[in-house]
């Protein structure tokens, strides 16, 4: 193309981009208002935002401090509710403390009223310094001569005196006396009594009385009844009785065989062993087996066979005899074997229902011997017995045991295993009287011999109203009849108490005075027709057929323990040469003579004494105070001249100093002491 053309061309081109830029300059001012206007209502809008955002700031602070406020007041709410509530208990609990104050108070004020009344009581009760005063009062009571005066009442009158006296207790006693039977009042002075009487006719006949202690008791023993004081007083005719009396306590004290027995080491009882259980010391053992050897002897001469019987025997053999379950609570507790024990436990068996099953009989067990009859028993009827054959008599120092309760325990005469002196008579009943005698005539030897002279026997009797007695009734006639005469031939004291019978048979029970005039019950003869029936027993007649046998049953002395207990007080302690446990003992006055003593304690151990030689070396007054508090019957001193001579000097528990004797001669006069049992 044509250069200019071209030009021509470019300069258009030129032109026309010049008019466009021109045209889109001149709406350039458009477009920048357009754009900030646009700009400005982004900003406005924005702005707005802000201000709408700022607003919701406001109105959510607004809100949230709403929110806040409400929260506040529910809470509030809550709380005032909580304080409420809490207050209302608050004051539920105040009320409550104060009641229970108020009730502490009361509480208090009767324990400061309970605790007056008992210093009250306290001061009113009766102590042993009181003793004197209350003595001067009975003396005035006594020398003003007061009348007795008695007098019959109705049981409407007792009660309205009593009663309107406050005298409680005699009204709970009005209620013993059976209906139909006379009420009596006595009077003395301004005292009047419930009393059955009988009384003295005046107080002026009181001469002697003394007040002795003073006891709590319970109303009628039980200790669920008031408490009151029980003061114990003697009254005599004459002082000098009453002086007697006293002294008689006195000894009674210092002969105590629990007192004694400790002193001279004679017996044990030890805690650790078992309450109730004795254990006879060496001493204590020598005292019974001359005891026993005595008695053995007495056995022997009377046709008796001693027997020996285990400690131990099955139920069923006391289910038998009626000892079990009857006398249950006078018994230990049946021994049952290891391996029922076992099946038992397996079983988840209880106590009580082991206990059931014994007493049912379902479960096997053992006794520890409560009586020797049973076993004895089995002996008579281990072999036929011929008429000719009885009496058979099984005697046995036999060991039973029985529960007595803890409280009862008392040194050896309430224990709870002893040794009874025990024997069983099979007879004929035409050989009855004759038994029961002779059982008499042995009690008489053996008593005699410790020098208890006196003794009395109780002859218990049916009751004639009863019907708790096994036996046809001429049976128990001739029983009777037997046993009373048998007391009668022995010549001694002799009651007879209707009631007192054992349900098999009647009995006699031994009283025995010892030397300070103090009774001491000792053991019993029984006729038995019950035993022989429930075991059956028989022996063969002369006519050839069977007949039933009676048992006697007699422990004269209790037992061993018991009567020896007895012997111990009775000697004081200071037995005689027979039961001393050391006879005789021998006081060398120096070491050189230690060797004589000797000697000599040899010679008399050979001819059967029990001696024993001082050999602690003090001064002889030491050695012979030792030896008397020791009640040795014998202290025989050896000096150098005694022993030059082959002598003792004698000093005996009976006459003192005797002198110097022969060594011999002192020998065979303590062996014949102790062989004739003087
Ligand atoms: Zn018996």
């Amino acid at each position: 193309m044509d250069p200019s053309v071209e030009k021509l061309l470019v300069l258009q081109e030129r032109e026309q981009k010049k008019m466009r830029l021109e045209k889109e300059l001149a709406a350039w001012p458009t477009e920048m208002k357009a754009l900030e206007t646009k700009r400005a209502e982004v900003r406005a809008a924005a702005e707005r935002k802000r201000q709408e955002a700022q607003q919701t700031e406001v109105e959510r602070k607004k809100l949230e401090l709403e929110a806040e406020s409400h929260r506040t007041k529910v809470a509030r709410y809550k709380i005032q509710q909580f304080e409420t509530r809490k207050n209302e208990e608050f004051q539920a609990l105040g009320t409550e403390i104060s009641r229970e104050e108020k009730e502490i108070q009361e509480i208090e004020d009767k324990e400061l009223e309970l605790m007056d009344a008992g210093e009250k009581a306290k001061k009113a009760a009766v102590a042993e310094e009181d003793f004197a005063k209350i003595e001067a009062e009975m003396a005035k009571v006594a020398k003003e001569d007061q009348p007795f005066v008695r007098k019959e009442v109705t049981r409407d009158e007792a009660k309205t005196w009593f009663e309107s006296r406050g005298q409680s207790f005699k009204v709970s006693r009005l209620g013993d006396i059976p209906e139909g039977e006379a009420i009596t009042f006595y009077t003395n002075g301004e005292f009047t009594d419930l009393c059955a009487g009988t009384h003295v006719k005046s107080t002026g006949q009181v001469k002697a009385f003394k007040l002795l202690s003073v006891a709590g008791a319970y109303h009628r023993g039980d200790e669920k009844n008031a408490q009151l004081q029980r003061l114990y007083g003697t009254a005599f005719a004459k002082k000098e009785e009453l002086e007697a009396y006293l002294k008689q306590l006195e000894e009674a004290k210092l002969r105590d065989h629990r007192k004694l027995g400790k002193e001279l080491d004679l017996f044990l009882i030890d805690d650790e062993v078992g309450p109730g259980l004795v254990m006879w010391t060496p001493n204590g053992a020598i005292v019974r087996q001359e005891m026993q050897k005595f008695l053995s002897e007495e056995l022997g001469k009377r046709g008796y066979e001693q027997v020996f019987t285990p400690h131990i025997g099955r139920l069923g053999l006391y289910r038998t005899s009626g000892h079990f379950p009857y006398y249950r609570e006078s018994q230990y507790p049946p021994l049952v074997d290891g391996e029922t024990l076992e099946k038992m436990a397996k079983e988840k068996c209880s106590c009580a229902d082991l206990s059931n099953r014994i007493s049912k009989g379902e479960i096997e067990g053992y006794l520890l011997k409560p009586m020797n009859c049973p076993m004895h028993i089995r002996i008579y009827a281990s072999r036929p017995r011929s008429y000719r054959d009885l009496p058979v008599r099984l005697a046995e120092f036999g060991t039973v045991y029985r529960w007595e309760q803890s409280g009862e325990l008392n040194g050896m005469t309430r224990v709870r295993g002893f040794t009874q002196d025990d024997a069983h008579i099979f007879c004929t009943e035409e050989q009855v009287a004759k038994e029961v005698e002779g059982c008499l005539e042995m009690v008489r030897l053996v008593l005699d011999t410790l020098g208890i002279n006196e003794f009395r026997v109780r002859v218990g009797l049916r009751d004639p109203g009863s019907d708790k007695y096994v036996g046809a009734k001429e049976l128990w006639d001739k029983a009777e009849k037997a046993v009373k005469e048998a007391a009668k031939k022995l010549g001694v004291k002799t009651s007879e108490e209707p009631g007192e019978a054992a349900f098999y048979g009647p009995k006699i029970d031994f009283v025995v005075k010892d030397v300070i005039g103090r009774e001491w019950q000792l053991g019993t003869v029984q006729v038995d027709y019950n035993l022989p029936e429930r075991f059956g027993l028989t022996y063969t007649g002369a006519d050839n057929a069977k007949h039933r046998p009676v048992m006697i049953h007699r422990a004269p002395f209790g037992s061993l323990e018991r009567f020896t207990g007895v012997l111990i007080e009775h000697f004081r302690g200071a037995f005689p040469v027979w039961l001393a446990p050391e006879q005789a003992r021998f006081l060398p006055v120096n070491e050189q003579m230690i060797a004589y003593a000797e000697k000599l304690a040899a010679e008399f151990k050979a001819a059967g004494l029990r001696v024993s030689v001082d050999v602690k070396g003090d001064k002889l007054g030491a050695q012979i105070r030792r030896g008397q508090l020791e009640k040795v019957p014998f202290l025989l001193v050896c000096g150098n001249r005694e022993a030059e001579a082959g002598q003792v000097a004698v000093r005996s528990r009976e006459k003192g100093d005797e002198g110097a004797q022969g060594a011999d001669e002192v020998k065979d006069r303590i062996v014949e002491l102790a062989r004739t049992r003087k």
